[in-house]
């Protein structure tokens, strides 16, 4: 009588873990964000479970049902179609849920799209702000205002059409000189990440057609000076040793 949550590849099928493999293995049931998509990934890795739909538009009426089952002592394991479950993707009512009556909950560590991205990124990886996809239109400019003063590295989901808009705006809100990284189709064949200020990175990507995958970070207010500091040899700046 169990919830897991298992992380699948965000690219590369190698990142699957043995114990996300056992862990499928095992579970009675598999609901799956998209029941093709883990199909194929379940034949790939040899295993046959019962696959049932979970995903945004009908997770709403399928917690009670699915909280059911595992209360009568099924074991479900939910994925969705790469990455961690509920991280910018459906698990967090089911979580939820199952939390409030009482059901153990486990998610495994795993493939996830920002973690790399953030070291990749060479900005600071010790505070950080997941903020996911920004909202499309309403209540967009609100969140970027509240993230003007904002000083730990800031990560967000983006996707491929909307980089430029978004890096313009970013710059508008934070300043053009304000460092970044963008890194596209993380474990695949054509990964990489491009470091720079915000302009200069829109400038790479204003020159060729963008594809895939894409995760943007955004190095935070104060932490900015900080990194500049320890990477410029200066000490004799104390500033924050002082504080
Ligand atoms: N649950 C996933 C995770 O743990 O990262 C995120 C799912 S969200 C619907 C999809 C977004 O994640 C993409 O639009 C992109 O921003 C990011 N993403 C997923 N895979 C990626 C990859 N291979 N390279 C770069 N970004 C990726």
């Amino acid at each position: 009588m169990k919830l897991y949550l298992v992380p699948t590849p965000i690219g590369n099928l190698e990142d699957i873990t043995l114990r996300a493999v056992n862990v499928l293995k095992a579970a009675d049931v598999i609901l799956a964000e998209d029941t093709r998509t883990s199909g194929v990934l379940m034949k790939h890795l040899g295993i046959s479970k019962p696959l049932q739909s979970y995903h945004i538009h009908n997770e709403h009426q399928t917690v009670q049902r699915v909280v059911e089952q595992i209360s009568k002592g099924k074991t479900y394991a939910l994925v969705s179609d790469a990455g961690t479950p509920a991280i910018s993707d459906p698990g967090f009512l089911l979580v939820r849920e199952c939390l409030r009556q009482g059901i153990a909950v486990e998610c495994l560590p795993g493939p996830t799209a920002f973690v790399p991205a953030l070291v990749n990124s060479g900005l600071p990886a010790d505070r950080f702000t997941f903020e996911g996809f920004l909202p499309h239109k309403k209540g967009r400019q609100t969140r970027l205002q509240q993230l003007v003063e904002e000083e730990r590295t800031m990560i967000f989901y983006e996707s491929p059409h909307r980089l430029l808009k978004t890096l313009e705006q970013l710059a508008e809100v934070f300043g053009p000189d304000r460092p970044a990284s963008v890194s596209r189709e993380l474990t695949k064949l054509f990964e990489e990440t491009v470091r720079g200020t915000l302009t200069e990175i829109k400038a790479y990507f204003a020159e060729k057609p963008i594809k895939g995958e894409i995760v943007l970070c955004v190095a935070g207010a104060e932490r900015r000076k900080e990194s500049k500091k320890k990477y410029s040899n200066d000490d004799t700046d104390q500033e924050d040793e002082d504080e």
